[in-house]
C-alpha cells in the first residue's frame, strides 16, 4: 500500500468552504420517535468539492439512502447542515437530481417524452428542450428507441434513459442510489464506463452510492466507508490513480490493493 495511491484523510484536512460542491455538517437523522426511534445518522460530516465522483460505500441499513435523499432535499434536515453552492438545502432543488435503483421511469410516456418532463416543467423553451433531449438521448446511446416505451427496453437502457432523463434538468449535483444494482454484471460494467465518460464530459459532482466495494473503487475519486447503524463516516479513502479513469492501470496492482484495503474496512463495519 503506497502513500501516493491511498490517503486517508482525518477530518482536520477537508476541503476548506471556498472550494466546497456540498457540505455536511453535524447531519443526525432518526426515523421515528421516543424509545422506538432510529438513529439512522449520526453526526456525519462530509465535505465533497466541485467535480468530484464521490462514492458512499457501507453495509446494508447503514444510512447511504438516507444521507443521499437528505442531500437530495428529499427529507428534511433535523440536525446539522447541508450546503451547496446555492446555499442551505432546504428542499428537492433543479440543482441536485437523482437517480434510484429501480430506474423509476413513467411508464406511460416513451423514452423522448421522459426526457423532456422534467425540461417541460421548468418551461425551457421547446426548440431547446428538443435539441437538448437529442443530444442527451445519442450521450446514452438511445437515439434509436427514443418513441419506444420503457417496458420495450432492457433494464440498462431503462437505467440509461433514466440518467437521461435527470441530466436533461441540468443539475449542478448527480445524486445516485445504486443505480447499477438491478442490473446483470455485464451491462452493469458497461454502464460504469459509461458513467465514467458523462461525468468527465459534464464535469458534475456524482454522489454515489453503493454496497460493492470494487464498483466504489472504479468509480471514485474519493469514497466514504460509513460505519454500521447509526451511519457515520468512518474514513475517507481517495484513489488518486482513478484521475486516469480509461488507463489499464485501474485493472492492475494498485486496484486490487484498494479493493483489499477497503473490503478489510468493510469487514471490520460488519463485525462491530
Ligand atoms: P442503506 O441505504 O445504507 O441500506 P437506509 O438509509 O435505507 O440504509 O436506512 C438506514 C436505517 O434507517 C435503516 O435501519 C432503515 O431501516 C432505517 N430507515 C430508513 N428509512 C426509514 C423510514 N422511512 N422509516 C423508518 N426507518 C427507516
Ligand atoms: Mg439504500
Amino acid at each position: 500500500m503506497t502513500a501516493q495511491t491511498i490517503r486517508e484523510t482525518s477530518q482536520a484536512s477537508r476541503v476548506g468552504p471556498a472550494t466546497v460542491g456540498i457540505s455536511v455538517n453535524g447531519l443526525t437523522h432518526r426515523f421515528g420517535a421516543g424509545r422506538q426511534a432510529t438513529l439512522a445518522l449520526q453526526n456525519v460530516q462530509l465535505d465533497i468539492a466541485p467535480g468530484e465522483f464521490h462514492c458512499l460505500l457501507g453495509p446494508s441499513g447503514c444510512g447511504k439512502s438516507t444521507l443521499l435523499y437528505l442531500i437530495g432535499g428529499f427529507i428534511p434536515v433535523q440536525e446539522g447542515t447541508i450546503r451547496t453552492a446555492r446555499g442551505a438545502v432546504t428542499r428537492p432543488g433543479v440543482d441536485r437530481g437523482i437517480v434510484f435503483q429501480n430506474f423509476a421511469l413513467f411508464p406511460w410516456k416513451t423514452v423522448r417524452q421522459n426526457v423532456l418532463y422534467g425540461m417541460e416543467n421548468l418551461g425551457v423553451a421547446k426548440a431547446e428542450r428538443e435539441a437538448r433531449a437529442a443530444d442527451l438521448l445519442a450521450m446514452v446511446k438511445l437515439e434509436k428507441f427514443a418513441n419506444h416505451y420503457p417496458s420495450q427496453l432492457s433494464g440498462g437502457m431503462q437505467q440509461r434513459a433514466a440518467i437521461a432523463r435527470t441530466l436533461a434538468i441540468e443539475p449542478d449535483i448527480l445524486l445516485m442510489d445504486e443505480p447499477f444494482g438491478a442490473l446483470d454484471a455485464q451491462t452493469r460494467s458497461v454502464m460504469q464506463e459509461e458513467l465514467i465518460s458523462i461525468w468527465q464530459r459534464t464535469g458534475k459532482i456524482i454522489v454515489f452510492v453503493t454496497h460493492d466495494v470494487q464498483e466504489a473503487v472504479l468509480l471514485g475519486d474519493r469514497i466514504s466507508v460509513m460505519s454500521a447503524r447509526p451511519g457515520r463516516i468512518e474514513t475517507i479513502v481517495s484513489c488518486d490513480f482513478n484521475r486516469e479513469k480509461g488507463s489499464p492501470v485501474r485493472r492492475a496492482g494498485e486496484f486490487a490493493e484498494q479493493v483489499q484495503h477497503l473490503s478489510a474496512l468493510m469487514h471490520q463495519q460488519a463485525l462491530t
